[in-house]
């Protein structure tokens, strides 16, 4: 098996990847550069696919960056099987007509199932409600793709995978050489949180990080405004999809939100609370306005002429997340993808690091240009 990378490899957003196996290949993943307005930086390499050889796309959670480009795929011409847990389909609204849905269900966790010539399983990655990776395998081989994770989320499970299973890993490099821990990052969230003195609005996606920062704010009192469509997203996830949380976290986000109403930006406005959290369209909808803007990731376009600050808070894997789970998974050869320094990984002990560029493609063995 080999992967080409058609975005994400040395560059946030757009991941893409595909995996040639022998007769067909897979994709994992198709997603956009948030924010990107020039098609040839907000796409990943779609033209790049051959729609005859491509057997089926593999979704590791529906944010735009891992979603976003499926039509471009259906208006290149392909039609076929989208796997992806079902929340993640939930959360995805537009998987295009001429694809059909395989949703993956909270019971075949860990089990190995067939998709034409690979053996694939898939695990929660604790990013968000349904985000998870997969093990591919083929002829003794076997390769390990992350999807977006954190190991250490208050809402989300992360289901080990099979100890030292792997050959080579695409791994998820968005949180960097960041080597705080959970709670210190928490903590530092919450005092700017308590500091905001006027108005200040964190903006998050319709599922994930979003809840946890709601649940993170509940708990230290803060009672945060919250978007209707979060709001509902997330009392009737928490009813119907609870198999995808831990159960904890939770049982008190769920009584807390059922407590209270939600509030649309301009209801928050004239509240008395500091501090509101919304989907970053319903604020970018409802700009301009007066309040501060604060994101816990990348800073969007959008929001650049106002006051907007970047909190970080994060779900994606720390430094020592990411060797905790090398060690465990024993990769021969990774590669770090959605991020920009990849260089930051070169020194682990963990792995051998290969540094790779969108465009690249990479077997077990090398870098084959
Ligand atoms: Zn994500």
């Amino acid at each position: 098996m080999n992967v080409t990378f058609l975005g994400g490899a040395g560059e946030y957003g757009r991941s893409c990847f595909l995996l040639n196996v022998k007769e067909t290949s897979i994709l994992i993943d198709c997603g956009v550069v948030k924010g990107e307005t020039d098609p040839s930086r907000r796409f990943p390499q779609l033209e790049r696919v051959d729609k005859h050889r491509l057997a089926a796309v593999f979704l590791t959670h529906s944010h735009e960056d891992h979603t976003g480009a499926l039509e471009r795929l259906a208006d290149l011409g392909w039609s076929g099987p989208v796997y992806a847990t079902g929340p993640s389909f939930e959360q995805t609204e537009k998987i295009p007509a001429a694809m059909e849905k395989r949703p993956l269900a909270a019971g075949e966790i860990k089990r190995w199932q067939e998709a034409g010539e690979v053996k694939f399983s898939f695990g929660r990655s604790g990013h968000t409600e349904g985000a998870c990776w997969y093990l591919f395998h083929h002829e003794g081989e076997t390769i390990y793709f992350s999807g977006d994770y954190t190991l250490h989320s208050s809402l989300y499970p992360f289901d080990f995978p099979p100890e030292g299973a792997v050959d080579f890993a695409v791994m998820d490099g968005a949180g960097g050489a960041e080597k705080r821990s959970r709670k210190e990052t928490e903590e530092a969230f919450l005092t700017r949180m308590k500091n905001v003195t006027e108005k200040g609005a964190v903006h998050g996606p319709l599922a994930g990080k979003t809840q946890e920062l709601l649940l993170l704010l509940a708990e230290e009192g803060l009672n945060p405004a919250v978007d209707p469509a979060v709001y509902d997203y997330t009392l009737e996830s928490l009813e119907k999809r609870r198999s995808w949380y831990k159960n904890d976290g939770a049982e008190k986000l769920q009584m807390w939100m059922k407590r209270k109403a939600a509030a649309s930006v301009s209801e928050w406005l004239r509240e008395e609370k500091q501090v509101g959290i919304y989907e970053e369209r319903t604020l970018a909808e409802a700009m301009p306005f007066d309040a501060a803007i604060f994101t816990t990731g990348p800073k969007l376009p959008v929001f650049e002429k106002t006051s907007y600050e970047k909190v970080p808070f994060f779900v994606h894997p720390t430094l020592p997340e990411t060797k905790q789970l090398l060690q465990l998974i024993k990769p021969k050869r990774t590669v770090f993808t959605h991020t920009s320094v990849p260089e930051v990984f070169q020194d682990l002990k963990e792995t051998e690091v290969i540094s790779v560029k969108t465009g690249d493609t990479v077997d077990m063995q090398r870098i084959i240009k």
